[in-house]
């Protein structure tokens, strides 16, 4: 939708005009007065230096000692006495009067504090009076945003409440003797509050998560019942930030529902802003014109473009999902415009709030206000505080209400809101860039948005592609997974029997019970005796020959069609693992995923390597490598990726020509027995799969069979070092050294450095060692924190275990389910006992009810020698130790027999390197989690004792499976070659 072209003239003249008011002026950032000038400069010519510069900025507030501020400039910009270093920072002067050469940690951090106070008002609201009685003098009203770090714990979301009543109180009180201003005090629909708290609703919670709107509700709900009170008992105004797109539904429910209240109906200052740059605003503020007329008392919209493009972008990509936000730059410039009119329309419902520092787009909601003959105290302009001074100036001189969004915080902890603000006024799509720093002229800077059109298609690739998680903020996403879990509860305690294949098994029925009710039987499923082991191996045998000549584009496309059914029951298989197993919603549907990419990824390897290939090109020789199958493969499987784990070891065995007999886990017979149904009904046919349900006696069985040439095992250290050294005996009439892959325990760390950011350490933390109740082998069960922030460490890391939500997984707000039965809950008692004796316990939650939890559990002070730092636990438990430096935490890292996972949090450019260097394990995680990796893109194993072999998910995997010849023939017969 765009303007009517019939606008155009009334922009062009009323841009002419602002511009001329604002003219004399520039914005404080690009004032030649200021030492940032050059760094800022600097930034927007060298794109290196721009991103070197933002992650120092970043990363200072972390750092105390001021020696390490240096020596962090130092690993970030290289030596700090050159010339160019003195320069960018505008630090040369400073050096050569007194101060000597070096730069100071504290000349740094002072110089830093000077660019931050440009767009922070004060430390704290009485810190900020004056400056915000200043702008009220000025003609300009504000809106106080109260910065901090991200909430990551019940007691944060507390704070963060807290600090919002004390502002409130604060507010009201200053702003009391403040004189008179009818612009800024009155609209079309009567007074307007002096003073305006935004409100960042994911701070008051320590999990804003669509996945869970009710549980979400009421924990915000909770926090902000007494914010408004206050608000409306001082007569203060209160706006909901927009915050990532994944959260905007849910915003705008709690804002719906927190408004219907009965208490809060009448209240009138409530207002929330809304992102242009996302696709469905139009519809959302339709939806809310409705749902004001129903609550009768209207409400501020305040329109941004929207801050989160980059960050919301990048991850909706990398997690394959469609984008809901414009592309360009241009097309949120254009549905800003027309979301103008929308906005204006109904005066009575919404008090219109217009946040921009375009020059273009004031003047079009000024052309749109003038053509409906809006009076101007109707809408207000909202621009930041710091930003965009010569059109505030201009705005208030038209005699226009300006609002300021105006930060108040700490300067330091307020980097990551310096680091927004200059990211966006450096921005190659920065109007303040164009017009100030370019110099583009007028009629350039007011014409329409250009948008570039594209064709819109998008070229099919061959390519691998991860399959997309499910994206649980959307409502469809979760009613079909509330409607699988109910459609296969009423399967629930079925008997399964042996799978339509030439073989009955001759076992009992083996029982699986939901992890989170014992007493509910999941399933019945036959079970395999040691003698059907004999006739399941000859049966697969006699199929092997058939199933391996089957072309192998054949037996991908097989992979492909099961591939395709599990994507058409995915909310089904994910309902019967967490009835299974115990997972919560997300990690099941990743399960489910990842057993899909297994499927694909081995066809589309399976393409590539079917072909013979021809080695070397010299004449009179042809040379030839081709791959064969090994014969007959047994896949044992654990329990805790019960569908992926096993989907990958078979998909692999079988695409590559061979015949399999698989075990699933006797933790997990289901949904072993629902994979190999998947597969037959995909085409696999009779007797080239054989699914064995057991226990340890049919591996052990399967392990010593003489026909069995290929053993693919995931599971313990114990069991897998058992498989290695059983596969070395050959037994008589075995025809082929049996192949072990065996993927085994860890006992993974996450290293935080001394420049790490708390808030997302702690968070990867958690999540990496208490996702899935830490029965990951990819779990962390070391944290190894640097001195410097150990206490800090603990005491966040504690408030945010104490938060996690511990229940049934069925309910989609949990985060930690259950262990997976009583043996399992045992053994980890067993370990927070030795856990205690050995180090100190910080935290252990209590848990209750039938099922086997055992609450999330922080055992600090460990150290390298104890057995709890050693040994793979593999349930919700963390050994917390602690190093003098990173050479230290090295060490400790690598102190185990296992090498599989790990992980560092670091701003550190030197750490980084070092731990790239030095950190031995098959998958290390560099500011991110340790879980959770993706076929394709992280391949994933160990080496030392947490695994032999080719990772799983990697180019290499299928290769293990086969027997490679090489064929070369002589091509020069009788004297001519003949052609190949
Ligand atoms: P487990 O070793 O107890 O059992 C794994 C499988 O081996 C089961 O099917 C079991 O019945 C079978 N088995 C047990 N004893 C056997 C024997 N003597 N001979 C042959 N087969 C035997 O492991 P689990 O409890 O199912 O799974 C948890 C373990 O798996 C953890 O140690 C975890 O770290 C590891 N794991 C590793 C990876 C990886 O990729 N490295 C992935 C998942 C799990």
């Amino acid at each position: 939708m765009t303007l009517p072209r019939l606008l155009e003239p009334a922009i062009l003249r009323i841009g002419t005009h602002l511009s001329r008011l604002s003219a004399g002026l520039s914005p404080t950032l690009f004032d030649r007065r200021w030492w940032s000038q050059s760094a800022i400069n600097l930034a927007m010519k060298d794109q290196a230096f721009k991103a070197h510069l933002f992650h120092f900025i970043d990363v200072l507030p972390a750092v105390a000692d001021d020696a390490r501020v240096v020596s962090l400039a130092e690993e970030y910009f290289g030596r700090l006495d050159g010339d160019l270093f003195g320069l960018q920072w505008g630090l040369k002067t400073l050096a050569s009067t007194g101060l000597g050469a070096r730069l100071t940690g504290k000349a740094i951090r002072h110089q830093v504090q000077q660019m931050a106070r440009m767009f922070i008002v004060g430390a704290t609201v009485e810190e900020a009076a004056p400056a915000l009685s200043r702008l009220w003098s000025e003609g300009r009203a504000w809106s106080v945003d109260l910065l901090g770090e991200a909430t990551i714990s019940d007691t944060e979301a507390d704070h963060y409440r807290n600090r919002c009543l004390d502002a409130l109180t604060g507010l009201g009180e200053a702003v009391g003797t403040w004189p008179p201003s009818p612009l800024l005090e009155r609209d079309h629909l009567g007074s307007l509050p002096r003073a305006q708290l935004s409100l960042k609703i994911s701070a008051l919670t320590s999990r804003l998560d669509a996945i869970d709107p009710e549980g979400c509700y009421r924990g915000v709900a909770s926090r902000l019942r007494p914010i408004v009170d206050l608000a409306a008992a001082k007569s203060c105004g209160l706006v909901f930030d927009m915050e990532q797109a994944d959260t905007k539904d849910l915003l705008l429910l709690i804002f719906k529902r927190l408004f219907a209240e009965p208490a809060y109906r009448s209240y009138p200052h409530a207002g929330l802003a809304l992102q242009a740059y996302h696709r469905a605003t139009g519809q959302d503020i339709q939806d809310l014109l409705a749902w004001v007329r129903t609550r009768g008392t209207p409400i501020t919209i305040r329109l941004v473009k929207g801050a989160y493009w980059d960050s919301d972008t990048v991850r909706y990509r990398q997690a394959g999902w469609p984008v809901p936000l414009f592309e360009q730059k241009a097309e949120t410039d254009e549905n800003y415009e027309a979301l103008i009119p929308t906005l204006l329309q109904e005066p009575q419902l919404i008090r219109p709030a217009f946040g921009t520092h375009n020059l273009r787009t004031l003047a079009v909601i000024e052309a749109v206000a003038e053509a409906q003959k809006l009076a101007p105290e109707t809408l207000e302009y909202q621009m930041i505080y710091g930003m965009a001074e010569p059109f505030q100036q201009a705005m208030v001189t038209l005699g226009r209400r300006v609002r300021l969004y105006t930060p108040v915080g700490q300067l330091l902890p307020g980097m990551a809101y310096l680091v927004r603000r200059l990211l966006e006024n450096t921005s190659n799509e920065s109007f303040l860039r164009k017009e100030y720093v370019e110099s583009q002229s007028l009629p350039t800077l007011l014409s329409p948005p250009a948008v570039i059109r594209h064709p819109g298609e998008q070229k099919p690739s061959n390519e691998f592609n991860n399959e997309p998680h499910s994206d649980f903020s959307r409502p469809s996403v979760r009613t079909a997974m509330h409607d699988a879990i109910a459609a296969v509860r009423l399967d629930l305690g079925r008997t399964w029997e042996s799978a339509p294949n030439d073989l009955r098994l001759s076992g009992s029925l083996l029982e699986s019970h939901n992890p989170a009710r014992p007493e509910e039987v999941t399933a019945s499923v036959r079970a395999a005796l040691v003698a059907d082991v004999d006739p399941a191996v000859r049966l697969a045998l006699s199929r092997s020959e058939s199933w391996h000549r089957r072309p192998a584009a054949e037996r991908a496309a097989v992979m492909r069609r099961a591939a395709a059914l599990m994507r058409e029951r995915r909310y089904e298989l994910a309902a019967w693992e967490i009835l299974e197993v115990g997972k919560p919603w997300r990690e099941a549907d990743a399960d489910v995923a990842e057993a899909i990419d297994f499927l694909e990824f081995y066809a589309s390897r399976m393409d590539r390597l079917a072909a013979p290939l021809k080695l070397g090109d010299r004449p009179g020789e042809l040379n030839h490598r081709v791959y064969g199958p090994r014969g007959v493969a047994a896949v044992i499987a654990p329990w805790n990726f019960p569908l992926a784990i096993p989907a990958g070891m078979v998909a692999a065995a079988l695409v590559t020509g061979n015949t399999v007999l698989f075990k699933p886990s006797e933790r997990a017979s289901l949904m072993g027995r629902l994979l190999t149904d998947i597969l037959m009904q995909a085409g696999i046919p009779s007797g080239a799969l054989l699914c064995l349900p057991g226990g340890p006696e049919i591996g052990r069985a399967l392990v010593g069979r003489p026909e069995v040439s290929t053993v693919a095992f995931t599971g313990s250290k114990e069991v897998g070092l058992q498989i290695v050294a059983g596969a070395a005996t050959i037994q008589p009439g075995q025809r082929l050294v049996t192949r072990v892959i065996a993927e085994m325990g860890g006992k993974n760390a996450i290293i935080v450095d001394d420049t790490a950011d708390l808030d997302e350490a702690i968070l990867g933390v958690v999540s990496s060692f208490t996702g899935y109740a830490g029965q990951k082998c990819s779990a962390c069960s070391r944290a190894i924190v640097h001195a410097s922030v150990y206490e800090q460490f603990l005491s966040r890391l504690k408030d945010a275990v104490a938060s996690l939500t511990i229940g049934d997984p069925l309910d989609p707000g949990t985060q930690v389910g259950p262990v997976i039965d009583a043996r399992a809950k045992q053994r980890i008692e067993d370990y927070i006992a030795l856990g205690q004796q050995e180090g100190r316990l910080l935290l252990r939650r209590p848990t209750d009810g039938p099922g086997y939890f055992v609450g999330p559990t922080v055992l600090a002070d460990v150290t390298m020698h104890h057995r709890i730092a050693q040994e793979e636990i593999f349930g919700p438990v963390l050994a917390v130790m602690k190093a003098a430096g990173m050479e230290e935490a090295m060490d400790l890292a690598n102190s185990t027999a296992y090498a599989l996972t790990g992980g560092v949090y670091s701003r550190s450019p030197a750490n980084l390197a070092l731990a790239r260097e030095r950190f031995d394990v098959g998958n290390l995680y560099v500011n991110r989690p340790i879980t959770g990796a993706l076929v394709g893109r992280q391949p994933f194993g160990g080496h030392r004792l947490s695994g032999v072999g080719a990772k799983a998910g990697g180019d290499d995997y299928l290769t293990q499976f086969m027997i490679s010849r090489i064929i070369s023939e002589n091509t020069l017969r009788r004297g001519f070659e003949a052609a190949d």
